[in-house]
């Protein structure tokens, strides 16, 4: 025990008084209205997601057509779905793109200093397909567009493009057996199968907040970043702001990369924060061209299993990313090894382990009794593990920025995982600059917008130019976020039938709507690596539809009795990861606070290396068993 005791004392801190902060600070953000605190980007709203990258004025002719596939979305899920049928030989498909090109969420994040801070090496689908070196090891925007540009020939996508055009329905036809897709192009498609891979995080937010329409000066979302108006490019160098006050809303995983270089330019700066990020160390590095060469068949698929499985607590070798996520992982998980079964390594998915010898050796009264106590030691063990790793985030803050209010302001009071980790050399440090400010609401959020700038607490801040760093919907309705309606056999709408909550067979199948195909993270495995998510994804799409083929299969659907069983799984494997989210300061990780209110609404539960696996034996099964095919 002596190991267990060290864990718990000498710690620097006081466990129970922090776990109380979290829980204020939580508090202090927890609100009735959840998402509602959003407004949809329409109406008057509507310019905020115009397309400042291309030429205004596109138009073509509509095209009316029969296809065999029509692809919603020319993101990586998008890309990669027709990069899987073109390898088993469907070449019949079209990929419908509302943008000027390829790239989905990085043709739209172009904001200065956009990246990514997942490992390229992992994030980069199709590396071994490609040949492509990425520069560094943490890849920036301009390379990830050029990277899908690299996919879009390699498959020759841009001939199956429907670019600038937007899905307005699709709506299945039974007596023809297909989908009939329309657009704002005037299109008339009808396809036997549709992929719907439109994105989870596509639709920008706005604060809800007074006045927000009564400001005179410029604005927009980072994700249509106005270069017109700042001048530079997602390098920086933004020289159209050196006599311009600006203001920026939000602190998350965007702002935390653009405020640097707004700070570098503006002339003034001011930054609304209402929950801080955690900001850990980046250390990029550029890419070692010999190190890439010399990588042995399969390299990526292992540095990918590598990573997740390190990142969900699973036993590996070695580490083989080893940068700053793998890093918290291994802090949490560490020191429980001893004390848990390897099937207990599975981090925040599954915390209880399967029944296991110990059970036929204590007998079920000790055995629970151990099972109880052992959990407790295991969850209190990750939590100090989290409660050292953030003490050391805020301790960042305070070596980094020299006004200890300012420090004290930036200070995260969450569980590490809460949030989305930030990983930056400079978003701190650009708190020492004179020309930027700090206003921390402290979980209120600003108060008003006027016609001049932004009011919070009584003062008003002046500024030229509000950029909104407020994110993207993500627990609103699925046509909402989607920009059209589905509807299925009946004319059932996918809203009405998810309006209880979602209901599909493996994420993918949702029964009503034969033939269609949901790409995303909704109740199926979700990856922080999200690129890798949409990759098995499509390979299993192109399983499928390989096997429908073969058996000459016209249509598919998800049978009643896989998709409430599945339904039932998502809800029991949610329940393990309820408590540690509703523990955490809202956002859009835990449904802005409202935790659970349909436990279905979930990924699942069990992490997606877990996922990925039973996908593959189900398709090893070769039966499609759950899917009903004609
Ligand atoms: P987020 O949803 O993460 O952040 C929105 C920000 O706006 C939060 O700080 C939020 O505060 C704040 N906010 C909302 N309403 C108000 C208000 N009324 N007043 C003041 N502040 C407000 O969006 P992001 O665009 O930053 O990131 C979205 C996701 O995109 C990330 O989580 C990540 O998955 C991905 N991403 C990844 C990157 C990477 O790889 N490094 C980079 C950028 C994005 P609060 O926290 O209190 O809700």
């Amino acid at each position: 025990m002596a190991e267990a005791t060290d864990t718990f004392t000498n710690l620097g801190f006081d466990p129970d008084a922090l776990r109380n902060k979290y829980l204020e600070e939580r508090d202090k953000r927890l609100r009735q209205d959840g998402n509602d605190q959003y407004i949809e980007v329409k109406g008057d709203f509507s310019h905020y997601v115009d397309d400042p990258y291309v030429e205004p004025g596109f138009s073509r002719e509509s095209i009316e057509a029969e296809i065999e596939v029509v692809i919603i979305g020319g993101g990586f899920g998008g890309m990669l779905a027709a990069a899987r049928l073109r390898d088993i030989g469907i070449d019949d498909f079209r990929i419908i793109e509302k943008g000027g090109d390829f790239g989905g969420t990085w043709y739209w994040n172009r904001y200065p200093g956009a990246s990514c801070d997942i490992e390229s090496y992992v994030y980069f689908p199709l590396l071994e397909k490609t040949d492509f070196v990425p520069k560094q090891k943490y890849t920036n925007a301009p390379e990830t567009l050029e990277y899908c540009g690299v996919i879009a020939q390699k498959y020759s996508l841009h001939e199956n493009a429907l670019l600038q055009t937007e899905v307005v329905a699709t709506e299945w036809d039974e007596d023809l057996g297909r989908w009939k897709v329309s657009t704002n192009r005037s299109d008339k498609i009808f396809a036997k199968f549709i992929v719907h891979s439109n994105g989870p995080l596509n639709r920008p937010k706005l604060p809800a907040i007074r006045g927000i329409n009564e400001y005179t000066g410029h604005t927009f979302h980072t994700s249509r970043w106005d270069y017109a108006y700042t001048g530079g490019d997602s390098h920086g160098n933004l020289t159209g702001l050196t006599d311009k006050k600006v203001a920026i809303i939000g602190t998350g995983a965007t702002a935390v990369q653009c405020v640097p270089h707004l700070g570098a330019a503006a002339k003034e700066l001011y930054v609304f924060q209402r929950t801080p990020s955690s900001i850990d160390v980046r250390n990029n590095q550029p890419t070692d061209p010999n190190w890439m060469a010399s990588q042995a068949s399969g390299w990526q698929s292992e540095r990918r299993k590598n990573f997740e499985s390190l990142m969900v607590g699973a036993p590996v070798k070695e580490d083989l990313v080893n940068d700053g996520w793998t890093e918290a992982f291994r802090t949490l998980f560490s020191g429980v090894r001893d004390l848990a079964p390897a099937k207990w390594r599975i981090g925040f998915w599954a915390l209880f382990a399967p029944l296991n010898r110990d059970f036929y050796k204590l007998g079920l009264k000790q055995y629970v009794t151990k099972k109880v106590t052992d959990y407790m030691d295991l969850s209190r063990q990750i939590e100090i593990a989290d409660f050292k790793k953030m003490e050391g985030i805020r301790a960042r803050a305070d070596e980094v920025v020299k006004d200890k209010v300012t420090a004290e302001a930036l200070k995260p009071y969450y569980r590490q995982f809460c949030k989305r980790p930030c990983f930056h050399d400079e978003y701190l440090n650009t708190f020492n600059r004179s020309n930027v400010t700090l206003v921390h609401t402290d979980g209120r959020g600003i108060d008003e917008i006027t016609e001049n700038g932004v009011i919070f607490k009584g003062t008003e801040y002046e500024v030229d130019c509000i950029i909104f760093a407020t994110g993207f919907e993500v627990g609103t309705d699925y046509s909402r976020r989607a920009g059209y309606q589905i509807r299925g056999v009946g004319g059932t709408s996918i809203s009405e039938k998810w309006a209880d909550g979602l209901s599909t067979f493996h994420g993918m199948h949702s029964r009503g709507f034969p033939n269609a195909f949901f790409f995303g993270p909704a109740q199926s495995g979700f990856t922080a690596t999200y690129t890798y998510s949409l990759d098995e994804q499509s390979v299993h799409l192109a399983h499928i539809l390989g096997k429908a083929r073969e058996k000459g299969a016209n249509r598919i659907e998800a049978s009643q009795r896989a998709e409430t069983e599945w339904v039932k799984t998502i809800i029991e494997k949610a329940r393990l990861t309820a408590d540690f989210q509703e523990k955490c300061t809202p956002g859009y990780y835990n449904n802005e606070g409202n935790v659970n209110t349909k436990p279905q609404n979930n990924t699942y539960g069990g992490g997606p290396i877990e996922f990925f696996a039973l996908m593959e034996k189900w398709r090893e099964e070769g039966n499609l068993d759950g899917l009903e095919l004609i």
